[in-house]
């Protein structure tokens, strides 16, 4: 692989880098990588896998070289790994911890993962605290130093979208010996870059913004540095498995070329919808970063560069009948699970989260899409104004 243009400017901007894919061409002059399916390599008559570099694809495949290096670019860090699912990528991490290791993590966030680490962690040994750590005042008094190896963040957080200042949560976690590491789905390196602000570790699910198109579940993981905690993570990958197949990191790098575009359409689209409704008839609240009303828009506005993101929630006066309605009348949103495809979602989240969840019954979480804002919003006032 080679850089196609010497003329090109030294460091292009994140979007020429992803709509390019980094501008790799490869020997034969393809501008779109193939697909490496092989699962093994060749060793040479040594024995050795000097020239292959490589040996077996549970421990790394060569489609996922132009991807990880992407994910890397648009993140600013110094290494990334692509993974099975945002799941297997957000395990990693505290699989790459020891049991007795105590871990912060915040009350609202990707109720699959707190379900994991409940479950499993938790038996495991590590010592799992849940705190509100979006107040930082929280976070400062939750981090016990010496003791507490890792402050786990969701920024925007799923799915009442609770804004944590990261810059801030990075010097709560240091000055504990802490590391921070950054569930950022919701932002994507378009809105937000985590390392830039302090953190050690971004994750992402790439089911999500990155790919885009509802068509590949993959996770991410990008590190400020390669060090011995990340080996571990590249260890937890290569052993328990849960590694990406050839075919949906190729579909994750084509998602991943229209990220801009798709990002910040999705976010003006979810800025008008949260503008409509706020204060509409019916409508109890209306939650989202780039509202004023939002508790912490101040934080947004600072590290969120460009958007709030296409996530927002809305809160109806009639409980979760008046929801439910709502989510059973829409024709354009789609009832169904998961966020940051080009079409657009509502989702009931209390019923998907079971009795443990902190949301509300009367709560409909939408991703909104790249259609046209006003269809959206005439289908959402129908929905709600029967
Ligand atoms: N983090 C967030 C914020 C998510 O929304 C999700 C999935 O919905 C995950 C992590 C888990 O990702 P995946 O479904 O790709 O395993």
């Amino acid at each position: 692989m080679t850089d196609s243009d010497p003329a090109a400017p030294l460091a292009p901007s994140p979007e020429t880098l992803a709509a390019q894919a980094l501008g790799w061409v490869d020997a034969g002059g393809a501008i779109v990588a193939g697909i490496s399916p092989s699962t093994t390599f060749l060793r040479d008559a040594d024995g050795s896998y000097a020239t292959s570099g490589r040996a077996y694809s549970r421990a790394e495949n060569p489609t996922y070289l132009q991807v990880e290096a992407l994910l890397t670019a648009l993140e600013g860090g110094r290494a990334a790994m692509v993974f099975a699912s945002g799941m297997a990528a957000a395990t990693a991490v505290f699989l790459a911890l020891n049991p007795g290791d105590h871990v912060l993590v915040p009350s609202v966030m990707y109720w699959g993962l707190r379900g994991w680490l409940l479950d499993f962690a938790v038996r495991w040994g590590l010592d799992v605290e849940i705190v509100p750590s979006a107040d930082l005042a929280v976070l400062a008094a939750s981090v016990r130093p010496g003791r507490t190896r890792l402050v786990w963040l969701e920024t925007p957080a799923n799915p009442l979208w609770h804004v944590t200042d990261i810059a801030a949560a990075a010097e709560i976690a240091h000055a504990a010996g802490a590391r921070l590491a950054v569930d950022s789905t919701a932002a994507s390196p378009v809105l937000t870059r985590p390392l830039a602000l302090g953190a050690d570790l971004v994750m992402h699910s790439a089911t999500k913004y990155l790919n885009g198109h509802s068509d590949v579940v993959a996770g991410a993981l990008i590190t400020a540095d390669e060090d011995a905690p990340w080996q571990r993570m590249a260890a937890v990958r290569s052993g328990g498995g849960a590694v990406l197949g050839p075919f949906e990191a190729w579909l994750l790098l084509r998602g991943m070329r229209t990220l801009f575009p798709r990002v910040r359409t999705a976010s003006a689209n979810a800025l008008d919808v949260a503008r409509y409704f706020e204060g509409y008839p019916g409508v109890a609240e209306v939650l989202y970063p780039g509202l004023d009303s939002h508790p912490q828009h101040a934080v947004a506005r600072r590290q969120m560069v460009g958007g709030f993101g296409g996530m927002l929630s809305i809160r109806f006066d009639g409980g979760r009948d008046a929801a439910m309605a709502v989510a059973a009348t829409t024709r354009i949103f789609k009832r169904a699970t998961s966020l940051g495809g080009v079409e657009s979602l509502i989702e009931h989240r209390a019923s998907v989260e079971g009795r443990d969840s902190p949301v509300p019954e009367d709560l409909l979480r939408l991703s909104v899409g790249i259609e046209a804002a006003s269809d959206l919003i005439a289908d959402l006032k129908q929905a709600i104004d029967r």
